[in-house]
């Protein structure tokens, strides 16, 4: 059974004969909740006119309702919550009411009860009503019409003289022609200046057959040049035409155009036009809204931004009263709660402009944004504590859950969100500080929040990393131009010593795959891919799209990162040790090279996810494990030929200048047994250069321990020999490159006999990587290389495999006879 409104109603459970009727207005209503009976208190609150006497109910008080009220559902005259309800009247003003319910016999006796000093909003000008049912074809004025008449002087005849016959032919007509014209205006001009605004609509019944016509007229002061009377039918939602000239015309056609609500507010705050799209952000007709002050579409408790009263003398609210009289002062109210006409609130953004009607007094034009969704959204965010500190947007946990919301909803596939991330941000905090950069970020917080698209939500997820989400890309003109307005919002022009600089953003955008389950964690990542992929490929302020080949390279590399991370941690990593030899092959050492087993990908080479371990912070993980194995496994290395040989660990992420590298080294090492002279650390010449003196003393005192370090691949990136002796390592491993072409190449010739002798000159030694053949090894042996590394004598091994040679002494240099 259909219940009227959503507030709980009052019931009183035990039936109720309709006998005599209450004294408070009532109706009663149907099963289906359709008012059958009235009793005369509710048609003088819901002014309608009463209905002829012979059809007064047998039951005392109750009469049949009339013609405009009987079988209408009570929920279209009354909206709202039971306790909290508004009666709407025939001239679309409002009364507040209170909505109490009885089971009647048949139905439901619903109390209408007026509530007492709240909003009961006068129409501003008088207005009368008039209906035309179509089947009697019978005509009838209420008494409001009919004292208006009087009052202006227009005859009150029946029939085709009367000057509602007009509208009725031009409605019928168009009832023939056409499907469901929706309303007919006029205007009739009468004495004094001033006109009577005609506004008839056709009520339809359940059928769908038009059953009546309904007018309301209304006395408006007549404009100065005011145009012949209008007598048209209207197009169902087209546009309302009342200006005859040009600029007149595109005007209205352009306010009929804004998707937004547009008003046009005479001097005294009276709505003289408005378009669709105010009319639907107000859910009434522009009949009812014409002559509304608008301090009566001002929800209560508003106050404006000015500390007064909510209406001054005036009788404007505070939203309008701060116009300036003059158009170049246009003003924006933020957030105004406005009246719909079920008594529900509908915040919008104002944009005011005063404009000089033709007589010269002013207008006000306004434009009216629906903000409430948005308002909704930050409030959500606020109540929950889910804003970043600084700029106060939602942060990404808020941003996530905002976008799962909206990925549940219907519009899923209309998501977008955009990723921007500043260019060279770092550079104005370390040129102009941390608290320029702060009010950077602040500044360009308000900047999109004020300029966004309504339905765009701005949200700061990292340093200087925004992130834009759009319930729904095609009311903004889809996700390129979605990107484009991000990227100009975020383009700043600063002030660096005086000078202005451009600053550039990178953009990326991310929707749901039409199909599949995207979860917002996953968009906001695929959007962020988008961004960096721009920022890779492009040198600044581009805009990148998430396209399936960005979107799945990136996922495969996190996929990638995910299993390393849980590899390392679960030591599903082996190692390999390649075994170092002396000129006369005995093995002096080896190096522990780290390998990952996958269980789909076969074996992997560190070339290939080394890197990604790089990405993903997770050296200084693989740095510890392999220090750690390679040093338990080397601890039961056997001798051979009189030695036990010492175990090279590679470190990247474990470095010198880490402050707690000494302690780390200090209990890997011990716990494994090792002696700590049968420990190599291999560095490349970057993390060797420049270190710090804590860093220095810590590897001083691994080095006092029997701990030697090596410079890894040296010849390559910026080695100089000249830098050699600055640099604090006892052994130089002379990388591959120059190795190669030693026997052939003299330029490489020479860089080897440089580098030995060099290296010799300052007491360290030195080891050759990546020795391949005979005539390689000899060579190098001549230029008193001590030590070689390289396929020639053996591939990187098993643990097994290098006890076994160790213990069989089977690792020969081939040409130790020589
Ligand atoms: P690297 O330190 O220069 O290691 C020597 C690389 O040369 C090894 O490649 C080894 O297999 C290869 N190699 C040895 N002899 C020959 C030869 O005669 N010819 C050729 N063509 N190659 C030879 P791998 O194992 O693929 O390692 C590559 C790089 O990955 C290493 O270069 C090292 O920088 C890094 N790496 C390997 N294991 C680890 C580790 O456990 N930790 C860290 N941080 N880095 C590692
Ligand atoms: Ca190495
Ligand atoms: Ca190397």
């Amino acid at each position: 059974r259909p219940l009227v409104g959503v507030g709980g109603p009052e019931r009183v459970d035990a039936p109720a004969p309709p006998d005599a009727a209450p004294t408070e207005p009532a109706v009663l209503c149907d099963r289906e909740g359709r008012i059958t009976r009235v009793n005369d208190a509710f048609l003088a609150l819901a002014s309608r006119p009463p209905a002829g006497p012979g059809q007064t109910s047998p039951a005392a008080g109750w009469r049949a309702a009339p013609g405009g009220l009987d079988r209408v559902p009570l929920r279209e005259l009354v909206h709202g919550p039971d306790p909290d309800a508004r009666l709407v009247r025939p001239d679309g003003s409002l009364v507040a009411v209170r909505l109490v319910r009885r089971i009647a016999c048949a139905g439901e006796l619903c109390l209408v009860l007026p509530q007492r000093g709240q909003l009961d909003l006068p129409s501003a000008a008088p207005v009368g009503t008039w209906t035309f049912d179509l089947a009697a074809a019978a005509l009838r004025r209420d008494a409001a019409l009919e004292e208006l008449y009087r009052a202006v002087g227009v005859p009150t005849g029946q029939g085709p003289t009367a000057v509602e016959a007009q509208q009725v032919a031009a409605l019928s007509q168009a009832l023939r022609a056409q499907a469901r014209p929706a309303e007919h205006r006029m205007e009739l001009a009468v004495a004094g200046s001033q006109a009577l605004d005609y506004a008839t609509y056709v009520e339809y019944a359940d059928d769908g057959t038009a059953h009546r016509l309904v007018g309301t007229v209304r006395l408006v002061a007549a404009a100065p040049r005011r145009p012949r009377p209008q007598n048209r039918v209207r197009q169902p939602a087209g546009p309302t035409r009342r200006f005859t000239d040009q600029a007149a015309q595109r005007f209205a056609d352009l306010m009929a155009a804004v998707p937004g609500g547009v008003g046009l507010l005479d001097r005294a705050g009276r709505v003289i036009d408005a378009n669709a799209g105010l009319c639907e952000l107000l859910d009434v007709r522009l009949e009812m809204l014409r002559g509304r002050t608008a301090a009566s579409l001002t929800a209560d408790g508003f106050t404006g931004q000015d500390p007064e009263p909510d209406t001054g003398a005036d009788g404007l609210p505070g939203w309008l009263r701060r116009a300036a009289t003059s158009p170049d002062h246009p003003y924006r109210a933020d957030a105004v709660p406005l009246l719909r006409i079920d008594g529900t609130t509908v915040w919008c953004e104002l944009a005011v402009t005063a404009t000089p009607a033709d007589d010269g007094s002013p207008l006000w034009l306004v434009v009216f944004t629906d903000v409430t969704e948005r308002r909704r959204a930050a409030e959500l965010l606020r109540s929950a504590g889910i804003v970043d500190e600084l700029t106060r947007l939602p942060n990404r946990a808020a941003t996530i859950e905002l976008v799962d919301r909206l990925l549940a909803g219907p519009g899923r596939d209309r998501v977008a969100v955009v990723c921007g991330d500043l260019d060279d941000f770092s550079r104005v905090n370390s040129s102009l500080g941390h608290e320029a950069g702060d009010d950077l970020l602040v500044t360009l917080a308000g900047r999109l929040q004020r300029e966004l698209p309504v339905g765009c939500t701005a949200a700061r997820l990292s340093g200087d990393e925004f992130m834009v989400i759009c319930a729904d890309h095609s009311e903004v003109g889809g996700p390129d131009i979605l990107a484009r307005t991000v990227a100009d919002l975020l383009r700043p022009t600063i002030t660096v010593h005086g000078r202005p600089v451009q600053m550039t953003a990178s953009v990326g955008v991310a929707q749901p795959v039409p199909a599949g389950e995207v979860r917002a964690a996953d968009l906001l990542r695929f959007a962020e891919v988008a961004m960096q992929d721009v920022k890779r490929r492009q040198r600044r302020g581009g805009i990148g799209m998430a396209t399936d080949g960005v979107v799945s390279s990136a996922t495969k590399a996190l996929e990638l990162e995910a299993e390393l991370r849980s590899t390392i941690a679960g030591g599903g990593l082996t190692l390999l040790y390649q075994p170092v030899v002396g000129p006369d092959g005995t093995v002096l050492s080896a190096e522990a090279l780290v390998r990952w087993p996958h269980p789909e990908r076969g074996m992997i080479s560190p070339g290939e996810f080394l890197p990604v371990a790089q990405r993903s912070g997770l050296l200084r993980d693989l740095d510890m494990w392999v220090l750690r194995t390679a040093a338990e496994e080397a601890a039961t290395w056997p001798m051979a030929r009189g030695i036990r040989p010492a175990v090279a660990v590679n470190l990247a992420g474990l470095l010198p200048g880490d402050t707690d590298f000494l302690d780390v080294v200090t209990g890997i090492v011990d716990d494994s047994g090792l002696p700590w002279d049968r420990l190599v650390l291999e560095l490349v010449e970057t993390s060797l250069v420049a270190l710090p003196p804590h860093a220095l003393a810590a590897m001083d005192t691994l080095v006092k321990r029997g701990v030697r370090f090596a410079v890894d691949d040296f010849g390559t990136g910026y080695s100089s020999l000249a830098r050699l002796k600055e640099l604090p390592a006892q052994t130089i491993k002379i990388d591959r490159a120059f190795v190669t072409g030693v026997g052939e190449d003299r330029a490489d010739f020479a860089v080897a006999r440089a580098v030995v002798d060099m290296a010799a000159a300052m007491n360290r030694t030195t080891v050759a990587e990546g020795v391949e053949t005979g005539e390689q090894f000899l060579v190098l042996r001549r230029l008193g290389v001590d030590a070689f590394q390289g396929y020639f004598f053996a591939k990187p091994l098993t643990p097994d495999e290098l006890h076994a040679k160790l213990r069989t002494s089977e690792v020969v240099a081939p040409a130790a006879g020589l």
